[in-house]
């Protein structure tokens, strides 16, 4: 089953080294370089189904995939046929396409109370665009993000950032001017209270963004009453209410949280599932706000290859298949409690201090004695405990998210084999 003995990753090496030549850190994304974890980050050569294959020929199950976006498995037929089918056409124009018609119609059937939406090529984009509209129609300049909370690598969003900040220890970026800093309000997670502060001091508040499941600290559930909470202070204090949807938009359910949490937000922002693993984000809403935007109305925003056909028909036919088959989410779901439920059955009996959340077809195992509800309980996390089950996991054919602080993505194609094999990885480790 597994493949130990002979375990090796020299190409790895050896192409890692080449890359950290003309390459910052040789990686193009930071959290890639296992700088938490230690070690050489594994290249991957090719993916298939729930398996990803590496340089030096390991095999591993994918609990990454690709941080979100392959929901459906790697190199499903029918994505490759729509990505082919319009290679033969071209790959952009820079005109408007059918194709961006039929995904926004899409869009606005499965998410709920959705009426506009524009495309972008990343989730970053997608948040910034969002924030940027937001302060334009209502007028004033401060947002209130969470700590802990990733929404990309925007500015204003690099203040107790998640995600590969968190991880490398730099939640707070140097090169953000303390002015743009100033303008970002931090709250905590579930805690009603320090949002009802910062409303109270400060009336310049344009919007609050919010991954309405945390999933850049690992994962971390809203309690009851959590988002409608923020919704009605939104309301009440005139600020617009973003959730970003980057991570939980077409994974928890068709319409997303707002659909799970029968949730209303003012802006939702979109990224990975929604391209399919092609670079696309959107952000939407109602034709109130979004006839604000250009070349409707004056607050800017455009992108060379926004609506690329490529990204269309890969995102197309991604969220066609979540959409006629809604089946896909009760299966990658009951795979998620089964392993949240033996996992924590088997630490149990190891007497390992742990604590696990998981949702949908999110999962994370925090090694502590406390229960996680936010950054402050989040970083209580044994990060040693973890780095040893990383390892030992890729050794014996499981790629875990190199990083404590990062959800475990369940595709649909992790089947009952695969998850015996992750089971055993927590049995030995
Ligand atoms: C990944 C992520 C982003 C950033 O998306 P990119 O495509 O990496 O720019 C923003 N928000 C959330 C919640 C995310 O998980």
């Amino acid at each position: 089953m597994s493949q130990m003995s002979n375990y090796n990753i020299h190409r790895s090496e050896k192409l890692f080294e080449l890359s950290k030549k003309h390459i910052p850190g040789g990686v193009n994304s930071p959290v890639r370089a296992f700088n938490s974890v230690g070690g050489t980050p594994v290249f991957i050569e090719r993916a298939k189904g729930a398996f990803l294959y590496d340089v030096d020929g390991n095999k591993y199950i994918d609990l990454i995939n690709s941080w979100g976006p392959m929901i459906l498995g790697h190199a499903h037929p029918e994505v490759i046929a729509a990505i082919t089918e319009q290679a033969q056409h071209s790959f952009t124009y820079g005109t408007p396409t059918e194709s961006e018609l039929r995904i926004a119609e899409l869009i606005c059937k499965m998410v709920p109370e959705l009426e506009m939406v524009r495309m972008v090529n990343s989730g970053t984009e997608a948040c910034m665009s969002a924030v940027r509209l937001a302060r334009g129609f209502t007028g004033r300049n401060k947002i209130i993000k969470f700590a802990g909370c990733y929404h990309g690598h925007y500015d204003s969003f690099l203040v107790e950032a998640g995600s590969g900040a968190l991880t490398l220890g730099n939640p707070n970026s140097p090169g953000v001017t303390k002015a743009t800093a100033a303008d970002t309000l931090i709250a905590e997670y579930n805690d009603l209270e320090s949002v009802q502060k910062l409303f109270e001091k400060y009336d310049d508040i344009a919007a609050l963004i919010i991954e309405p499941v945390a999933g850049n600290m690992g994962c971390i559930l809203p309690e009851d009453g959590f988002l409608e909470g923020l919704k009605k202070l939104c309301q009440k204090h005139g600020s617009l209410f973003i959730l970003d949807e980057v991570m939980t938009g077409f994974r928890l359910a068709k319409g997303g949280a707002q659909e799970k949490f029968n949730i209303n937000a003012d802006i939702i922002c979109f990224g990975k599932i929604i391209g399919g693993g092609l670079p696309v984000g959107a952000f939407g809403g109602r034709n109130e706000i979004f006839n604000h935007l250009s070349p409707l109305g004056p607050v800017y925003q455009a992108g060379t290859l926004s609506g690329n056909p490529i990204a269309m028909a890969s995102g197309f036919i991604t969220l066609s298949l979540l959409m006629e088959n809604p089946e896909i989410y009760n299966k990658i779901e009951q795979t998620t409690q089964i392993l949240h439920q033996n996992i924590h059955t088997i630490l149990e009996e190891r007497k390992i201090p742990h604590h696990i959340n998981s949702i949908g077809s999110m999962i994370s195992v925090f090694f502590t004695n406390e229960k996680v509800i936010n950054y402050k309980t989040a970083k209580t996390t044994d990060v040693l405990t973890f780095k040893r089950l990383f390892h030992y996991g890729l050794e014996n054919g499981v790629y875990f998210p190199p990083s404590a602080f990062e959800t475990w993505f369940i595709s649909k194609e992790i089947g009952t084999p695969e998850i015996e094999q992750i089971l055993d990885v927590f049995r030995k480790f």
